[in-house]
């Protein structure tokens, strides 16, 4: 089976990786700042936090936002699902503001709409690597006086009006997971523009602990003295994997210039075409695509998914709008709250998009597609 997504690990990946399991750290050591600092090269010089996946970036930056109960967070539905559910677990109320219909990127005008005076985040998502319209968000975020969220899961070198993805947003969160553009195993960050909410960040991923002599409440207990000062976790990145990441934000111009091609091949082929339409987008954007995602029409979707799948094609759906989860049911979230987002996950099909497709392996998407739609 072609995979829709997949890693790509070269031999200088695994000499990194091998180098550091024959060091003296394991887990927090060099190779942790040595990738947030590669990182922020990335973020336009917005400093880094790294953790242990996406999800924990989202959890960590919420936590750095200050967000709790009573606080509602607006965010698009068309996303995975810890884009929400890490804002519910905190205690906050999410609220479902819908996308814009070509592009699939939160609304600003819908995101306008679903603030209230309790509102202290919006989290926009750079669905399928194309940018959400951040200058339009700013406005809505201002207004409302909440703070800029950007879940860049899918956006890592990305560019919006010509800024890199991660110096858009007041914090910005990144994931690590194979399918992604760069990958760690597991990973995440999180970039903060604000060096206390970095602070916040970096203490939380560390069970909250201080040690610095000037923070501590009880400076003179001795040497061994740190302090939780507000409870944390442990989500910290280990050195084994930061080095993973560092050789792997290396290939990223590379991988990123594979990924273009691909989709310039995908473009050419499948544009035009009656019963499918290609990504749509924005002239703001530049985007490093992490997915492609065609809509199929004439209620074909579950057709061609099936029939892709047989035939040895890998393909996905991302994903269903996040409020149909059980969990969001039960909470009293229904469906039709967004109907945008619902009409493109109707039609939405992921194909396989990753470095090491290669021509022959896309031409054999193409076939099987075009023999199925036409
Ligand atoms: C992958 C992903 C996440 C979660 O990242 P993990 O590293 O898998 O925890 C969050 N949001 C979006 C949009 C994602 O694609």
């Amino acid at each position: 089976m072609l995979p829709y997504g997949r890693q790509s690990i070269d031999g200088d990946d695994v000499r990194a990786v091998c180098d550091v399991l024959r060091g003296d750290w394991l887990t927090t050591g060099p190779q942790v700042a040595a990738f947030e600092a590669e990182l922020a090269r990335w973020t336009g010089g917005v400093p880094c936090v790294s953790v242990t996946s996406g999800t924990a970036a989202l959890h960590t930056a919420y936590v750095a936002a200050g967000l709790g109960p009573g606080d509602e967070l607006v965010t698009s539905p068309l996303t995975f699902v810890a884009t929400a559910s890490t804002a519910t677990q905190l205690g906050a109320e999410v609220v479902f503001a819908d996308v814009e219909p070509d592009i699939a990127t939160l609304d600003p005008a819908a995101a306008h709409a679903a603030t209230t005076p309790r509102t202290k985040v919006v989290t926009a998502v750079d669905y399928a690597g194309h940018p959400a319209d951040y200058d339009a968000l700013r406005k809505v975020t201002d207004a409302a006086g909440a703070l800029l969220v950007s879940d860049a899961a899918h956006a890592i070198g990305s560019r919006y009006r010509g800024r890199p993805v991660g110096s858009v947003a007041d914090l910005t969160t990144f994931s690590f997971f194979p399918t992604k553009t760069v990958t760690t195993a597991e990973g995440g960050a999180v970039a903060a523009i604000d060096p206390r909410r970095l602070e916040a960040a970096a203490r939380f991923r560390n069970h909250g602990l201080v040690r610095d002599r000037a923070l501590l409440r009880h400076p003179d207990e001795g040497g061994w003295h740190q302090e939780v000062t507000a409870f944390g976790l442990n989500y910290r990145l280990p050195d084994v994997l930061c080095a993973l990441g560092v050789s792997q934000l290396r290939r990223l111009p590379a991988f990123r210039a594979r990924r273009a091609a691909l989709v310039a091949r995908y473009d050419a082929a499948l544009g035009g075409l009656d019963g499918l339409a290609i990504p749509a987008r924005r002239a703001y954007a530049d985007p490093a695509w992490h997915l492609y995602p065609v809509r199929v029409r004439g209620g074909r979707r579950r057709e061609v998914y099936d029939r892709m799948r047989a035939a040895g094609i890998g393909v996905q759906v991302n994903y269903i709008p996040a409020y149909w989860h059980p969990a969001y049911e039960d909470l009293g979230y229904r469906r039709g709250m967004c109907p945008h987002a619902e009409a493109y996950y109707a039609e939405q099909l992921s194909l396989p998009l990753y470095p090491g497709l290669t021509d022959a392996d896309q031409d054999r998407v193409l076939a099987e597609l075009l023999a199925i739609l036409t």
